[in-house]
């Protein structure tokens, strides 16, 4: 086949389209402006002998997408589920949570609120995958409400919205806050204990298998190679200037964040691009400690105390114990880029993080930590505000040629590995049945 279709981003959407694009032999062209491939699903060197994700990441049971490449890949071997633990720290403690035995032992509920948590979350796993229809034209914080109880809502999820969307955590939509209780529901085991998984050797591993398949189907895949332009003529995609250079393509397919995509296609115009226009994001900034001492029994920590600027972190060896022997922690926070933390200088961040950290846990000492790294990234959310099913974009743009991945495009359900597969599939579809009409 002569199809020569060029794609910007080898993130997993733009990895897993240019794999299924090249299996039915398609001209595939992966161009990837950072030194390594697999964008948010990266990784980076902790040791000389050890990688670990940029971003903490973890499979959960209904990521089928996923799951299926992994076996499709032969990494199936590599698979590890395992029982985690959710805490809270609140009210100065730390509590166990995640499962409803330590859920009755929770002295700040009510025996009543107990109940209707119990309730509540059982109704959201049992319920069928359309169930989030009739809540999207009411808030996440409505819906928890109603749900869950006033006091619940404010111990459990108010900073947690808060603190995860900032200006915009009024509007965040119920649908989404669904599709994440049913996706974690959905993962936990016959006696409710939360059960996720991981692969031995992290997401890197599935990335550099899909890289050395994408060569074997003979694609070409670039690193340090920044897409500039889209080349439009004629109301028809030609090309794109990567790294100052022009390249002829019958086709393009973008799968950078839509404001990223708004600067390449800088010059089109009519109402798709004016609703990718409308489109927000929120941005992210991630510290990785690697420490010599556990900080916790934990996975995830769920903070809600006014002191502490964080909804969360994740002790991620208490996922995946083989990284490398000693604990890792993840403090994460969503912010825009103009907040103050986001530039802030990365000794002043640690040290904010430590006292952080120390509240948590009074045992914690800055001289645990071996090392840390900062992460940042723009757009690494979108906002799913109330109604957002009418703002969601096609793939198939209306320059002739063009396509657009973008997480938003899995609402009600949030960003993951596998949502990006399937986006990545789906528009290797697309793709395939405009050329064949054409
Ligand atoms: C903090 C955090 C935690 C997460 N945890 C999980 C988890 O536990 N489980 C899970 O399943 N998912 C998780 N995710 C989500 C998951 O990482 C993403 O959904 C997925 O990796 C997105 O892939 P993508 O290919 O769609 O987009 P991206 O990863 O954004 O890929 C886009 C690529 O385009 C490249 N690019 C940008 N501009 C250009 C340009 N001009 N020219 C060329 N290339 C360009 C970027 O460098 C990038 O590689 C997490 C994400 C974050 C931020």
């Amino acid at each position: 086949m002569n199809l020569r279709v060029g794609i910007i981003g080898g993130g997993i959407a733009g990895l897993v389209a240019g794999y299924e694009l090249s299996k039915v032999g398609a001209r595939v062209t992966i161009l990837e402006r950072e030194q390594r491939l697999g964008g948010l699903a990266s990784s980076f060197a902790l040791t000389p002998q050890a990688e670990v994700e940029r971003y903490y990441h973890f499979i959960c049971k209904p990521d089928r997408a996923y799951l299926d490449m992994i076996h499709g890949l032969g990494l199936a071997s590599r698979l590890r589920w395992r029982t985690t633990k959710m805490g809270l720290f609140y009210n100065g403690g730390m509590h166990t949570i995640g499962d409803p035995l330590s859920l009755f032992r929770f002295p700040h509920f009510s025996f009543g609120d107990k109940l209707r948590f119990v309730w509540s979350t059982a109704t959201v796993k049992f319920s069928s995958s359309k169930s989030w229809k009739p809540l999207e034209n009411i808030s996440a914080e409505q819906w928890l409400v109603q749900c869950y109880g006033r006091r619940a809502y404010d111990i459990l999820y108010a900073s947690l919205l808060n603190l995860k969307f900032r200006a915009h955590a009024s509007r965040i939509s119920a649908a989404w806050m669904w599709a994440r209780f049913h996706r974690l529901g959905n993962s936990r085991t016959i006696t409710q204990k939360e059960c996720l998984g991981y692969l031995e050797g992290g997401t890197q591993l599935f990335i550099s298998v899909l890289e050395q398949v994408l060569h074997r189907q003979g694609a070409a895949v670039y690193t340090d190679a920044t897409v500039e332009r889209v080349v439009v003529d004629d109301g028809r995609v030609i090309g794109m200037q990567c790294n100052g250079e022009y390249l002829s393509f019958d086709c393009v397919l973008s799968t950078v964040p839509v404001p990223k995509f708004l600067e390449l296609v800088a010059s089109a115009d009519g109402p798709y691009f004016d609703n990718l226009r409308r489109l927000e994001y929120i941005d992210v900034l991630v510290m990785v400690l690697r420490l010599r001492h556990f900080f916790s029994p934990y996975f995830w920590m769920n903070i809600s105390d006014p002191r502490i600027d964080l909804a969360g972190i994740i002790e991620y060896t208490n996922l995946n114990p083989s990284v490398g022997g000693e604990a890792i922690l993840y403090v994460p926070q969503y912010l825009s880029s103009s907040h103050p933390f986001y530039s802030m200088v990365e000794e002043d961040l640690f040290r904010l993080y430590c006292e952080y950290l120390q509240t948590i846990n009074p045992a914690f000492r800055s001289n645990w930590v071996q090392g840390y790294w900062v992460h940042r990234d723009r757009f690494a959310q979108p906002i799913c505000n109330i109604d957002f099913s009418r703002c969601i974009p096609s793939i198939q743009t209306p320059v002739a040629g063009l396509y657009m991945t973008d997480s938003c495009q899995l609402h009600p359900h949030d960003r993951t590995v596998s949502g990006s597969i399937e986006l990545g599939r789906k528009a290797a579809g697309l793709i395939m049945s405009w050329w064949r009409d054409q």
